[in-house]
């Protein structure tokens, strides 16, 4: 980098990164042991938070020239924020990342690759759920018609990266014609559902199943029409104003009156969806709006443990556990919303299966947004230390509560040919298999 640009990436890091957030940081070191990033390079500090807020502050201070190392050990960040409930200080490590990321992108020019992905992601498939819809109309295709079977056969996938290929070998299968329910009991609780993007195609079976199980428990779903994608991956990769039309497209979609929560079934959004009022802590007009957005905000675990569904789940006949389930935490479920009780209450609720605690569940997969793309050695690293785990534990089902965890484990079990004896799946899926059934009780 020339001294011009050096330049400019100090001065981009003194209007982008909050001085006062780095000041917070006593590097007192608690952090560390959270940190996956820390954990699998050997123990590196310029892998850890600490180690990256010293690096965020020394170029806003201009003490360090801006090189390749610096910019690696904030790419390698996964975002996971499992250092912010270890800090005895409050640090906001997520907001720092963010604001990091969001100085570099103003001056740095990507590569090709990068570009790439990011123009598809955000300026496409993310931006226009209608894309995103007809990009997985083109993936049903390939499932349905016969042609994955072609693909494999010829060998066509050895031309991709490996992790493309596990990729492929995981998608979750099309979603299956159901007919519409009615509310069949008295109506107690009225929510408006965060359907997300990917939830709402890829995975549109489980939103269905999320849906079909809050009528069983006496709530009113309804899904405001104009909601987009929440934003999460494009401010976790600097681009902050996207995230914030996003945002604020979000909350001018949702009606909040009658309403008495906004659920959403993936732990990454929700965290997103949590924290909104953030993104307008500068803006007088928004701010009111997104503050009531932001108090309406509940994760399905939680409110299905709110509605009473663990008593349904232990009204269940006795049965004899046939299967293993362990849980993989979503990192901002757990570090953002605080939530890691209510997912694992309800597993141990379930009849017929033996709920274990897996050890290190509490760290990142390496999903981690599009990081398993951009950052695929570090991304498989921790997978590969994650399917350890899972093999100790013996688990035959691992579950999770945010869509790319659940790739991210599906990809773990193909890769480890673990899939004649173990599957990946949502919690709202696993639910709905053991209350009323595979194929809705029917
Ligand atoms: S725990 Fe908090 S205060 Fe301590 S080093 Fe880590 S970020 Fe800094
Ligand atoms: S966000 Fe995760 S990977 Fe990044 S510094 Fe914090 S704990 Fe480490």
């Amino acid at each position: 980098m020339s001294n011009a640009q050096a330049h400019l990436m100090r001065k981009s890091f003194v209007t982008h990164v909050d001085e006062n957030r780095l000041m917070d940081c006593m590097r007192c070191g608690f952090c560390l042991p959270a940190c996956p990033t820390y954990i699998h390079s050997d123990y590196d500090e310029t892998q850890s938070p600490r180690g990256r807020i010293a690096l965020m502050k020394a170029v806003r201070d201009g003490v360090v020239e801006w090189d390749g190392s610096i910019e690696e050990a904030f790419d390698l960040c996964l975002g996971c924020r499992a250092c912010e409930p270890a800090c005895p200080a409050g640090v906001q490590y997520g907001t720092l990342i963010e604001e990091t990321r969001e100085a570099v992108l103003s001056v740095k020019s990507q590569s090709l690759k990068e570009k790439a992905i990011r123009k598809g992601a955000f300026d496409h498939l993310f931006a226009d759920q209608r894309k995103m819809k007809t990009a997985v109309k083109l993936v049903t295709f390939y499932q349905k018609s016969g042609l994955q079977k072609v693909v494999r056969k010829v060998g066509f996938l050895e031309l991709f990266p490996p992790f493309m290929k596990e990729m492929e070998k995981s998608l979750p299968d099309p979603p299956k014609k159901r007919r519409k329910l009615a509310l069949s009991i008295e109506k107690k609780t009225t929510v408006a559902f965060f359907a997300g993007c990917l939830m709402d195609t890829m995975f549109r079976e489980t939103n269905r199943n999320t849906i079909e199980l809050l009528n069983r428990l006496g709530c009113e779903v309804v899904i405001p029409k104009n909601q987009q994608c929440c934003g999460a991956l494009q401010g976790h990769s600097g681009e902050m104003d996207r995230a914030r039309r996003n945002a604020k497209a979000n909350v001018e979609a949702f009606d909040l009156d009658g309403i008495d929560y906004i659920v959403n079934n993936a732990g990454g959004c929700g965290a997103f969806l949590f924290e909104y009022d953030r993104l307008f802590e500068n803006d007088p007009a928004l701010l009111p709006l997104a503050q009531q957005f932001v108090e309406k905000q509940i994760d399905i675990s939680s409110l299905l443990v709110k509605l009473g569904i663990i008593d349904e789940l232990l009204k269940q006949p006795t049965a004899e556990a046939t299967e293993i389930v362990t849980y993989q935490d979503s990192c901002h479920l757990r570090n953002v919303n605080g939530v890691k009780d209510e997912p694992r209450e309800l597993l141990k609720a379930v009849k017929g299966s033996l709920f274990v605690e897996m050890p290190g569940a509490h760290l990142c997969c390496g999903s981690a947004g599009v990081y398993n793309l951009l950052q695929p050695e570090m991304a498989s690293r921790i997978l590969g230390s994650k399917m350890e785990e899972v093999k100790k534990v013996q688990a035959t089902t691992i579950i999770t509560t945010n869509p790319g965890c659940l790739l991210q484990m599906k990809v773990g079990v193909e890769k480890e040919g673990l899939s004649g004896t173990t599957r990946a799946m949502h919690v709202v899926d696993f639910i709905y298999e053991k209350m009323i059934g595979k194929n809705g009780g029917k």
